[in-house]
């Protein structure tokens, strides 16, 4: 059993309909088999006003046991820190946030705004956005780097643009069943469960980004790295394992993995010229390479496997699984 309060800031509420599109376990299933009981939720809670408020401090007084804080967007800290930018219930949420922290069983950051500022964060900032315990890929954000929930664990990032429904509501069930110990995170506190493997994994490109084999938007067959900006190889998440909707995932529908998973999205910081294109050294090599690989080895294998299919394509020999998939 576990009482659970969602809190939203700067947020587009994308990751609150990403939650309420859950099918396994669905969000009512939560509720009825998996003991978890909603305190109140921005789009589903029934109070309002004073309601709220009075709940809220209840919970800092002790009265009423919080054991998740799930917060869904960036904290808004400007202007000039006061935070005044976002109120809610009659004072900023930065407040009522790092107060409910302190008493909170376990904290969870949901989706890219909570974990690491996302796209509010972007430079100029003007409102002074960050992250529950990063901003961007540096520890520290809101909370701090040494913040520690009465549970003993740091904030639990769960990220994405939107974060998919199954890592949010497997987390919730790990903590409502005292199991969350038992999930190991990596350096960014994300769960390795979901965040180890690539986009890559799963990728029915994949065997055309191993023979350099271009693609495009929204075509069938060839790998979208190298022209419109695919991040699958530098990506860590299980989009392409568990797929969303239990259909699908951008790059199988031929869009390119924009990299949400990762504490430096939106890459490039937006500048012109960055999304759904790949950024290029001397005009025509990829500027990042897949995680991993250093870029010196990976330009040398590319530029290898690059002259071969030329020839090959030159002399006729079709690669017969590409032919197939157009
Ligand atoms: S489309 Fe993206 S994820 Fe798929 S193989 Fe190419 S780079 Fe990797
Ligand atoms: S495919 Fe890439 S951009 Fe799309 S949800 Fe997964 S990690 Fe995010």
């Amino acid at each position: 059993m576990a009482n659970v309060l969602w809190l939203q800031g700067g947020a587009c509420s994308g990751n609150t309909m990403s939650f309420l599109n859950a099918e396994e376990p669905t969000v009512v299933e939560l509720v009825t088999d998996f003991g978890i009981n909603i305190l109140w939720h921005p789009s589903i809670g029934l109070e309002l006003g004073d309601q709220v408020s009075t709940l809220l401090n209840d919970i800092l007084k002790g009265k009423i046991q919080m054991d998740i804080l799930v917060y869904e967007g960036s904290i808004v800290q400007g202007p000039k820190g006061s935070g005044t930018m976002n109120y809610f219930a009659e004072r900023p949420m930065q407040d009522w946030v790092r107060e409910l922290s302190q008493v909170a069983g376990f904290v969870v950051a949901i989706g890219d705004c909570a974990t690491w500022g996302g796209i509010p964060a972007v430079p100029p900032n003007p409102s002074e956005s960050t992250g529950m315990q990063f901003h961007k890929n540096k520890k520290g954000g809101f909370l701090g780097a040494g913040f520690v929930s009465k549970g003993g664990l740091p904030v639990i990032n769960i990220p994405g643009c939107p974060a998919h429904p199954d890592w949010v509501t497997q987390i919730l069930v790990a903590i409502s069943t005292g199991r969350i110990k038992d999930v190991l995170v990596d350096e960014y506190h994300r769960p390795k469960t979901f965040f180890t493997d690539f986009v890559q994994t799963g990728c029915p490109n994949a065997i055309s980004f191993a023979q350099k084999v271009d693609g495009g938007f929204g075509k069938r067959g060839g790998c979208l790295f190298y022209e419109v900006g695919c991040r699958g190889p530098m990506t860590r998440a299980s989009c392409n394992r568990i797929l969303w909707n239990r259909q699908a995932s951008k790059t199988r529908a031929n869009h390119p993995c924009l990299g949400c998973t990762e504490p430096g999205f939106p890459h490039h910081d937006l500048v012109k010229g960055s999304v759904f294109k790949t950024m290029k050294y001397l005009g025509f090599l990829p500027q990042n390479v897949p995680t991993g690989v250093s870029r010196m080895g990976y330009y040398t294998r590319a530029g290898v496997e690059k002259v071969m299919g030329t020839v090959e394509r030159v002399l006729g020999v079709e690669q017969e699984h590409f032919e197939t998939s157009k």
